[in-house]
């Protein structure tokens, strides 16, 4: 499949991990938007939230169980914010399913 996050949890394209377990795999984003920029992604090729169903859900809650765990060893004390693009209107680029973990300094209200 021709997936560049298959490709990276696969280490066939090469990426800075920060984390990893059987079901998640979690790297920092090429083009950070914030001082720490994780992206959060299953070991399991979904499209997006909107192909999240009984079946790889399991990856969901994994990757949740994960986070603060990630914010932690990022340093994210102050509060951090988890998001999903899912879809044209949301601009999702990757389509494999990810999670970002933005932190770092205020956020602003609106994402994009
Ligand atoms: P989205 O717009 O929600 O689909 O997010 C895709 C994210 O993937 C963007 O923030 C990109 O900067 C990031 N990205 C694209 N290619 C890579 C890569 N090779 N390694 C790390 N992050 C990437
Ligand atoms: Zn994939």
């Amino acid at each position: 499949m021709d997936c560049l996050f298959c490709k990276i949890i696969a280490g066939e394209i090469p990426s800075a991990k920060v984390y990893e377990n059987e079901y998640v795999y979690a790297f920092r984003d090429i083009a950070p938007q914030t001082p720490v920029h994780v992206l959060i992604v299953p070991k399991v090729h979904v499209c997006c939230a909107d192909d999240i169903n009984a079946e790889n859900s399991l990856y969901v809650a994994k990757i949740f169980e994960a986070v603060p765990e990630i914010a932690k060893a990022e340093g994210l004390t102050n509060g951090y914010r988890v998001i999903t693009n899912c879809g044209e209107d949301a601009c999702q680029t990757v389509k494999h399913l990810h999670f970002h973990l933005m932190g770092g300094r205020k956020l602003q209200g609106e994402m994009g």
